[in-house]
């Protein structure tokens, strides 16, 4: 069955046998989509439940899969579902057991390959199970097999999905939007000295036989389908939370992570219970292209957050936040991701003030909103402001353009400043009432502003400039500022340190003591620690350098606070991306080489490639790096920084 010409075969006879009804299968396809990335007709015939039977070969990196599909039926003769990197092998209709094999057609590539193909299953008036026998391949987007040596054991191989936005279509046959929300269950194989998790209720102890069955009871978008396979153990860290993650990791994600429980507390506390049951954290292999990823029931988390001093824990709190904006309140199609995010960064916010007080919340805050000041700064430079709106027009473009500060930080700053339009008790309640009211149901901007306008500015009669926040580019002038006092001292260094002073030479300072019974003074030499600042207070330090500085400034600075040698993955990026602009990178080429080569994260690894290309030097630097490390990367990060390295200028 797995022999790839018996199913080219299958697959060529299914498409030339193509069923009359073709014609009006196409028609349906030029019909306006119910959802610009994806092709199902969802108004016709949509899913309720997917099962899904599935074989995990390490070897031949593919898995071999039949998606059971239960559908609701409303007198549709064709379903509809998207497909892109995978092979389709037959299609059945009827029960397991009870099965008859259907006619399908794949329709064309879109014009820019984004969103994939059309699968057109013939189906009949009264077809509810639609049964995709089919395989994934070498394009199969959503998968990073990881051979052994990019694992942390060295010896066993791992596997791992990322579905968002629209990559679930890679590995699994199914109507792929957002806007329809299913339950799933799962029976998948894997070799028996290898643990398999999903989105959903999970083992923690490895089953002999390699076989799992998975349940999701919840109905939830696609995108939040995804399965890990790895050498993998489990540490619980009470109250219904835990970590999973290699095992040479497990020990430091258990200390890294023990906040989790407290974490929880205060989430609920704010927003109510919390609905999915358990909430575990999974630590990823290095080559995942994200810090986080909310799949449900197991954040799917970057190891890049084990730093050993817990410095970039607001990544758990902003996946933990998803439990409840993005997860059980979605965004209904990718132009409204603000609504996901930008909720979820607010959500943060809130949990890291709880848990660390206000002063380093706003800190956290106000470097964010340092970041999307450059953000806006280059859309201005390159003519595409229009995309600083919350609401996206996406069509015919790839949905990962909504995946930028706009969405995060712009969306936070939109509830941030609702909050001190509304007062915060006002804003809490209407939050809660907004994730009970709207639980497992997706929402567009207009159905919110709906909402915001019936169940808040009604209540309070608060006048709140809603639209120009939702529908206009940049940022209103309404927009809430952030009072960060030590953020005004770091500020204060980088510009000490632009003017050629170096304001971290040691201090003396005099001081009385008494001694023997004597008043005697003393000498005293203060010098700053890397200890003494908050990452995120040297991040802010960083990026206000200037990019002229002379090689041996930054190289003394090097070697006062060992930027170069961190084992902290933010700071590495801002000081990587400033090097790029001078000739240091070239004295920093060995941990830049070993920092490109071992993380995926894209938002690490990106910024850099992007410093590098600006100069002849750097873009022979970054070609060549690039070339050995692309195959450590997952499609995700690899395309990003490809279409970096090859974009015309
Ligand atoms: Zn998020």
């Amino acid at each position: 069955m797995r022999l790839l010409l018996f199913l080219l075969t299958l697959y060529l006879m299914s498409c030339t046998n193509a069923p009359s009804k073709k014609q009006a299968a196409t028609e349906q396809l030029s019909a306006a989509p119910h959802d610009d990335h994806s092709y199902a007709n969802l108004e016709q015939i949509n899913t309720k439940h997917l099962h899904l039977d599935l074989e995990v070969d390490f070897e031949s990196q593919t898995i071999y899969g039949i998606a059971r599909h239960q559908m609701k039926n409303k007198g549709a003769d064709t379903a509809i579902f998207d497909v892109k990197g995978l092979l389709i092998q037959k299609v059945t209709l009827g029960k397991k057991g009870a099965e008859k094999e259907t006619d399908f057609m794949i329709g064309p590539m879109d014009k820019d390959s984004i969103i994939g193909q059309a699968l057109l299953v013939n189906v009949d008036s009264k077809t509810t199970d639609v049964n995709i026998y089919y395989q994934t391949t070498e394009n199969s987007g959503a998968l990073d097999w990881l051979d052994t040596n990019l694992t942390s054991s060295k010896t066993k191989p791992f596997l791992y999905t990322q579905g968002q936005a629209i990559l679930t279509r890679t590995w699994i046959p199914l109507q792929d939007s957002p806007s329809n929300r299913i339950t799933y269950s799962a029976d998948v194989k894997v070799p028996s000295d290898l643990l398999a998790l999903m989105s959903a209720e999970n083992p923690t102890k490895l089953h002999a036989n390699g076989l799992y069955h998975f349940e999701m009871p919840k109905a939830i978008p696609s995108y939040l389908i995804a399965l890990a396979v790895g050498d993998i153990g489990f540490k619980d860290l009470g109250q219904h939370c835990g970590v999973y993650a290699e095992k040479e990791l497990l020990n430091q994600c258990a200390q890294e992570f023990e906040d989790l429980p407290q974490m929880m507390r205060v989430a609920e506390k704010l927003y109510g219970a919390y609905q999915w049951g358990r909430y575990d954290v999974l630590v990823l292999p290095y080559s995942f292209p994200f810090g986080g990823m909310e799949n449900p029931m197991l954040t799917f988390a970057n190891p890049t957050l084990l730093t050993g001093d817990k410095s970039l824990v607001s990544v758990v709190a902003h996946e933990l936040a998803h439990s409840w904006s993005g997860n059980l309140v979605t965004n209904h199609s990718w132009s409204d991701l603000w609504l996901n995010e930008g909720t979820t960064v607010y959500f943060e916010q809130r949990i890291m003030e709880a848990l660390r007080g206000k002063e380093i919340a706003d800190i956290l805050a106000q470097v964010e909103f340092g970041e999307l000041q450059q953000t806006l700064a280059e859309m201005a430079a390159d003519s595409s402001l229009q995309d600083s709106k919350l609401h996206l027009d996406l069509v015919n473009r790839d949905p990962d353009i909504a995946m930028s500060d706009i969405a995060y930080v712009k969306g936070a700053f939109f509830f941030k400043t609702l909050e001190q339009a509304v007062g915060r008790k006002q804003l809490d309640a209407f939050l809660n009432s907004y994730f009970q009211h709207f639980a497992y149901r997706t929402i567009t901007a207009d159905r919110f502003i709906d909402y915001l306008e019936q169940e808040l500015l009604a209540k309070t009669g608060a006048d709140f400039n809603y639209r120009e926040w939702i529908f206009q580019p940049g940022i209103p002038k309404n927009c809430v500022s952030i009072n960060a006092p030590r953020l005004d001292k770091i500020q204060l260094f980088a510009k000490e340190f632009n003017a050629g002073t170096n304001p971290f030479k040691p201090k003396v300072k005099y001081k009385w003591i008494r001694k023997n019974g004597k008043r005697r003074k003393i000498k005293q030499r203060i010098t700053i620690q890397y200890t003494d600042y908050l990452i995120q207070e040297w991040q802010l330090f960083i990026r206000a350098l200037d990019p002229k500085t002379k090689i041996a400034r930054l190289a003394a600075l090097d070697q006062q606070f060992h930027f170069s040698q961190t084992q902290n993955s933010e700071i590495l990026c801002d000081w990587f991306v400033l090097a790029a602009q001078s000739n240091y990178i070239f004295k920093i080429e060995t941990p830049l080489r070993s920092f490109l080569m071992k993380i995926g994260r894209r938002k690490f690894v990106l910024p850099i490639y992007q410093a590098l290309m600006k100069s002849p030097e750097g873009q022979k630097l970054a070609k060549r790096i690039f070339n050995d490390a692309k195959n450590n990367y997952h499609s995700v990060t690899r395309s990003s920084v490809w279409k970096v390295i090859n974009a015309k200028d």
